[in-house]
């Protein structure tokens, strides 16, 4: 069953300042995310991520267009009106208070019983399995403790939707790699739409159910990591995740829904026709470095010379300056016996599966 729409932009446009000095933050944004959805906006900083949160929170007024929770327009009511909590990077947690108290506040100022509010408060140290530290203040936890803290203040209300900004920016490596499967888990736990703001594309592939890549104020593409990842659409999707190489092919003779494509160096490959896009006679291709290899046989897609090898221990890194000058990244996995020896300065060829190289529409 289609999961219900948990809330919605329409055409969400958000403009700070006026004449000359005008900033389109978001424009014209459109997205619907589900119930019980993690869903993240990816994008570089200032693409406009923090300004549609928000407008979902009640932070911002849109300058044009809605937001809908529930499939009710929600721009007239303020934050505290809606069902919506935000976790922030800075935790802004109360320093005075003990981790118990930190998580009760919201609770006592919605008038909710004190046996309802300890009981609540026993839940959350639970889920985010901070169990025998209540009473603790936050300047005796680590960061990560804070961070379930702020968590569980957020999550205490049983708000339907969390608003999370960068939540793990201010977490050292190992922590955030931690705590992404801690708040994937609670996610699941709790069932709550969660909405999650980042920069980082690794974060988002490895959390997410969904995906909207964003930049300058518009999201490029939604899908779900494997998507986003195997299918970008366009050059700055394709390149603002993961490594990738942009090749530009001459656009051949299309029939049966593929298109041929003549690549540097003058062989040619069938890919699928992207639907409902007008292609002149250029095009570029993305293709992701693990999917392809270096070979010596006659049998190869590209061609050109190995200008450095880099070793990752799991895998090596060949870069190769194909016939135009361009220079094209090749990962290989050191499984045992696949090293087959290349050197440096070598002429070889380069390999890839036909449903390795994604056509771009723009
Ligand atoms: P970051 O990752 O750096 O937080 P972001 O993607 O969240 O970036 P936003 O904070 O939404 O980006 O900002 C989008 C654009 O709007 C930026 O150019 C920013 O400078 C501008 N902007 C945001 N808030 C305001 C404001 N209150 N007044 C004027 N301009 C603003």
């Amino acid at each position: 069953m289609a999961r219900q729409v948990a809330v919605e932009a329409k055409g969400a446009t958000k403009i700070f300042g006026t004449g000359e000095e005008a900033v389109h933050a978001l424009d014209n944004v459109s997205v619907a995310i589900r119930e019980n959805e993690f869903f993240t906006l990816l994008g570089p900083s200032g693409c406009g991520k923090t300004t549609l949160l928000r407008l979902i929170a009640g932070f911002e007024l849109p300058s044009a267009g809605d937001i809908l929770l529930a499939g009710e327009s929600v721009v007239h009511l303020p934050p505290y009106q809606r069902p919506v909590n935000t976790v922030f990077q800075s935790y802004a947690l109360f320093p005075h208070m003990t981790v118990a108290q930190n998580i009760a506040f919201g609770l006592e100022m919605r008038g909710i019983s004190k046996a309802e509010t300890a009981a609540r408060v026993e839940e959350m140290l639970a889920l985010v399995r901070l169990g025998k530290l209540g009473g603790r203040k936050p300047s005796q936890l680590s960061g990560g403790q804070q961070q379930r803290v702020a968590l569980a203040r957020a999550l205490a209300n049983h708000p339907k939707l969390l608003l999370l900004d960068e939540p793990l920016s201010a977490l050292d490596l190992k922590l955030r790699k931690e705590m992404q499967i801690e708040l994937k888990r609670i996610q699941l736990d709790t069932g709550i739409t969660f909405i999650f703001v980042t920069h980082d594309q690794e974060e988002a592939l490895t959390m997410s159910d969904r995906i909207a890549v964003m930049s300058h104020g518009k999201i490029l593409q939604i899908g779900t990591p494997t998507e986003i990842y195997e299918h970008p659409t366009s050059r700055f999707v394709a390149d603002f995740i993961g490594e990738t190489n942009l090749i530009d092919v001459a656009l051949g003779a299309r029939s049966n829904g593929q298109m041929g494509l003549k690549l540097p160096g003058g062989r040619e490959i069938a890919v699928p026709l992207p639907q409902g896009v007008a292609l002149g006679d250029k095009g570029t291709v993305a293709i992701r470095p693990e999917r392809t290899s270096l070979t010596r046989d006659a049998d190869r897609q590209l061609a050109g010379k190995i200008e450095n090898i880099v070793y990752f221990g799991t895998d090596t890194s060949y870069f190769v300056t194909l016939a135009d000058g361009k220079t094209f990244h090749v990962r290989v996995q050191n499984r045992e016996g696949a090293r087959m020896g290349f050197d440096k300065g070598e002429e070889v060829g380069i390999r890839f599966a036909t449903d390795a190289a994604q056509l771009l529409r723009d």
